[in-house]
Order: C-alpha cells, then sequence, then structure tokens
C-alpha cells in the first residue's frame, strides 16, 4: 500500500481543495481523507503540493503513439486517452489496410504496417500500454474508407447496413462512441441521413456522437446548427470537437455559436464541447482545399492538380474562401528529405522562396510529398478563447498530433500551461474548476468508469504537482519542451516513469 500525506487534494468533482491523506491499495484508491495509515505502509510526503486524479486528455489524436508508450501526453499527468476523433481510428480495416493506412497517415502518424481488423483487435493492444488507459471512439471516416475506400458519394443500402454493423461491433467490443470528420474526405460527403443512422446506434446504447464538424468559419453557426439538429433528431448525445471560430473575419461568430448550444441545452438536448489552450491549430495541408479535389483519394488529386485548367479552378476557389492570410499559415511537416529546410516557415515565406504564388506552392509541394504534409494556422482570438474554455460546457483537450516534423506545442504542454498560465498568472479559473475540465469533466462525457475522481474504490489514477511551478515551457518555437512542476504520475496505482520506457519495460 502506499500512503500519500499531507496533501492539498483536489479531487475532480470541482469542490474547493482540501488537506488530507489517500491511502492506495494496488491499482484502487482505497480511502481518502484525515487518518492514520496502516503501518508498513509506502508513505510519501505531499506537503505544499496537489495531489488530483490523472488527468484525461478527452480529444486525443494518439491512437497509435499510445501504444508505442510514448509519454509526452503522461509528462503532462495523462492518465487516460479517448482516441478515434475525428472520424481517424485505427480500425476497422478487414478488406481495405492499405487504403485505411493512407486516410489515416497524417492523423494517426503510425510508420509501421498496423493493421487491426475490428474495434475488438484494437482495444486488446491498446489493454497493455504502459502509460495510460485507452478509451475509443470509432471513426465514421475509417468505417467508410474500410467501406467504399476514398469515393465520396452516399453509400448504397447494402453498404448502409454494413456500416451499422460495424458500429454496432464496435460499441460491443467497447468503443465509447462513434466520431464524425466532415472536414475531411470522404466522410465529408455523407448526407445527413447516414449520420443519423450512426447517431440512432450511438443513441441506443448511450453512446456519445464526437463531431469535427462541417465548418469552423463563415459556416460555423450552420454547422453546429446541424449537429444540435442531428442531435435532437436522434437523441443521441452530442459533443463538438474543438469548438472555435477560425478566421478573423469570423470571430464574431464565436458568441452566436454558444448561444445555440445553450438555447440547445435548455431544450433538453445532451450537447457539449471542448477546446484546446491555444491560438493556432494544426491538421493537414490538404485542409486548404475544397473537398471535391480530394474525391477518389490522393492519385485522384494528383491528377487533378497536374491539369492546368482544374488547378486554376482549385486556386480560384481557395482565394475565395480562405480564412486567414499567408503568412498566419506554417508547414509543419513533409514526408520527403527534400522538403525539410522548409518545416517550420509560413505558405509566404515558402512562396516567397520558390517565386511563386502560395497557392502553387501548396499544390506543388502536395506533389512533391504525396499529399503527406501537414500545417499550423494562427487563426483564433483570446477573447474567444477564453469564452469557451471557461464555459460550464467546455472540457479541455490536446488535440495533439505527432506529426514527423514540427510538432504543435500543445503535444506537449496543454494541460500544464492550462494550470500555469491560464489558471496560476491569467486566472480564468479556479484551480479546482480547472481540474474537474481534464479529469471528472471528460470521464462522465464518455462513461469512463471509477476515473476522473478521487474517491474511494475509484482507480488510482492520480497527478502530484507544485500548483506554484506547474506550467509549460512548450512554445512555437521550441514545442518539445517539457513541462515542470510535474512531481509524479500514478497509473492504476503504479508509478510510471516520465522519462520514457524501453521495449522490454512494456513486454
Ligand atoms: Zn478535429
Amino acid at each position: 500500500m502506499k500512503y500519500l500525506r499531507n496533501a492539498t487534494i483536489v479531487d475532480g468533482s470541482g469542490a474547493a481543495p482540501f488537506r488530507g491523506g489517500i491511502l492506495l491499495d494496488g491499482e484502487i484508491i482505497e480511502a481518502i481523507g484525515s487518518f492514520e495509515p496502516p503501518l508498513e505502509t509506502d508513505v510519501i510526503d505531499c506537503s505544499d503540493l496537489v495531489v488530483a486524479p490523472g488527468f484525461i486528455d478527452g480529444h486525443s489524436h494518439s491512437d497509435l503513439k499510445v501504444l508505442d508508450g510514448c509519454v509526452e501526453k503522461t509528462r503532462q499527468g495523462v492518465t487516460a486517452e479517448v482516441v478515434g476523433n475525428c472520424g481517424f481510428s485505427a480500425y476497422p480495416m478487414e478488406t481495405r489496410p492499405e487504403a485505411v493506412r493512407q486516410f489515416t497517415a497524417e492523423i494517426l502518424c503510425g510508420d509501421e504496417r498496423w493493421a487491426w481488423p475490428s474495434a475488438r483487435d484494437y482495444l486488446h493492444a491498446a489493454a497493455h500500454t504502459p502509460t495510460a488507459s485507452v478509451y475509443s471512439l470509432v471513426g465514421h471516416g475509417t468505417i467508410r474508407v474500410e467501406i467504399a475506400g476514398m469515393e465520396q458519394r452516399p453509400l448504397t443500402v447494402t453498404e448502409l447496413d454494413r456500416m451499422e454493423g460495424l458500429v454496432d461491433d464496435a460499441f460491443a467490443a467497447g468503443a465509447v462512441g462513434i466520431s464524425t470528420g466532415l472536414m475531411y474526405a470522404p466522410g465529408s460527403s455523407a448526407p445527413l441521413e447516414e449520420l443519423e443512422r450512426m447517431c440512432h446506434r450511438a443513441a441506443l446504447r448511450g453512446k456519445v456522437h464526437a463531431t469535427h464538424m462541417r465548418n469552423y468559419g463563415a459556416k460555423l453557426v450552420e454547422a453546429v446548427d446541424e449537429q444540435l439538429e442531428l442531435a435532437r433528431r436522434t437523441g443521441c448525445r452530442l459533443q463538438i470537437s474543438h469548438l472555435q471560430a477560425v478566421g478573423t473575419a469570423n470571430w464574431h461568430l464565436q458568441k452566436v455559436a454558444l448561444d445555440h448550444i445553450h438555447q440547445a441545452v435548455d431544450e433538453g438536448v445532451d450537447v457539449a464541447f471542448d477546446g484546446y489552450p491555444y491560438l493556432a491549430g494544426n491538421t493537414t495541408l490538404t485542409q486548404l482545399l475544397p473537398q471535391w479535389t480530394l474525391d477518389g483519394g490522393v492519385e485522384s488529386l494528383e491528377g487533378r492538380l497536374r491539369t492546368k485548367d482544374v488547378r486554376q479552378q482549385i486556386a480560384a476557389e481557395i482565394r475565395a474562401n480562405i480564412p486567414f492570410p499567408w503568412t498566419d499559415v506554417y508547414l509543419t511537416s513533409a514526408a520527403s528529405a527534400r522538403n525539410q529546410h522548409l518545416v517550420g516557415m509560413s505558405l509566404a515565406a515558402v512562396a516567397e522562396e520558390r517565386g511563386e504564388d502560395p497557392c502553387e506552392s501548396v499544390f506543388d509541394l502536395l506533389l512533391e510529398e504525396s499529399g503527406k504534409a501537414t500545417m499550423l494556422t494562427f487563426n483564433q482570438s483570446e477573447e474567444n478563447l477564453r469564452l469557451v474554455l471557461t464555459d460550464p460546457l467546455a472540457m479541455i483537450i490536446t488535440d495533439g498530433l505527432y506529426v514527423p516534423g514540427r510538432h504543435h506545442p500543445r503535444l506537449h504542454g496543454t494541460f500544464p500551461r492550462l494550470l500555469g498560465d491560464l489558471c496560476r498568472r491569467d486566472r480564468w479559473f479556479t484551480l479546482s474548476e480547472a481540474v474537474h475540465k481534464i479529469t471528472a469533466k471528460p470521464a462522465m462525457r464518455f462513461g469512463l468508469a471509477r476515473r476522473g475522481l478521487l474517491r474511494k474504490g475509484y482507480f488510482a489514477d492520480i497527478v502530484i504537482f507544485d500548483p506554484q511551478m506547474i506550467g509549460s515551457q512548450a512554445d512555437y518555437e521550441h514545442p518539445e519542451r517539457g513541462p515542470e512542476g510535474i512531481h509524479s504520475v500514478y497509473r492504476n496505482g503504479e508509478r510510471i516513469n516520465l522519462l520514457g520506457w524501453s521495449q522490454d519495460q512494456m513486454e
């Protein structure tokens, strides 16, 4: 047994901190409060330290990386992750493994030839990770690629039946919900009726539908309304992923979107949302393109980019719609060696170096990299960020990607930044509120049993940190700088080595 003594306990519920001790028996919390521990207990003094539940990343893309024992999240205090977001899950891939690997490549960032035919296979593999407990949403995008490849079209009746079957299989194996990525082809081509059928399956089992909506720019409010309508029609619990208004001209829409969500809550719709504590987003370079250009997959895209008048048409559409200047878009990864020197540069600078228009640079890069490149865009306002994150419906997430280039600092610093910069320095939240948004809130939202709170009988997932020191040093220039002030992290009662795991330790 272990006894954490003299701790300031922030229990995850949002209640005020209190002084006391916590007794751990194996993987379970045995007692909490003021008492003397039994004899022969391993006593750990926590004077001047906060003891909180392990943090839960409610929107993770570490589906593959978490299996490797990567510690970027653990160093921040994360002990559980909800993966499979934005339509991208690492399963099912029984009939088209190559297509699924290609579809998920830039988001899941796996480098091996992984293949999990079903949710059961993936969740079995994920049950043995050394660092975090893994919970998964089944991705609508992945299911669609498994069924119909990269084709953008409504599914046939038979295909829809198969989709439902795959969703049910995933739930039976333990998936905590479904996710959609409606800005990512081919999931983006799904008509509302298709989403409705999936949401019905989720509603039947009380599971969540987490959605990367159709639009976060000029049509943000329409996109929110579509999701609220889907939730009303199906009774499905709705989680709006990384709620934000992208682009200066659209910042005023944030308040309207929040008002619509709160009206729906008042009517009884079960809706909540999440956000990461940074002003820049991180995604695939192809997100700059109109969706139709991706119909049929990368090879079809390459054909279009090689055809002069189609290329001009795409450029015209991008110029008419892009919500941020090229100086605010940065290349964060490129697959080949030849363009590594451009990683970290803005698209405006890349275009200048190449002596061409930024649209042309995007097209050329996509051709040179076979579509495999990612970007970071500064596109949100601080005022909106505060509005979203401090809303009682919000949980706070990393949305971090392991791009093989320059990372977004959120992969390394989200939770320490929340507790340091936003909580201690800027006073956006009390410590109890901030901890609640990264512990009990996600646990309740996704139905993670016995996690997210410090309670007798709960799993002993625990973070011990110095409230005066906790913070993130990771920034856009140096994203890989580790956090400060995290004393130790326990998952299921085991102290985790924050320096990393060797392969034999994982066996
Ligand atoms: Zn997303």
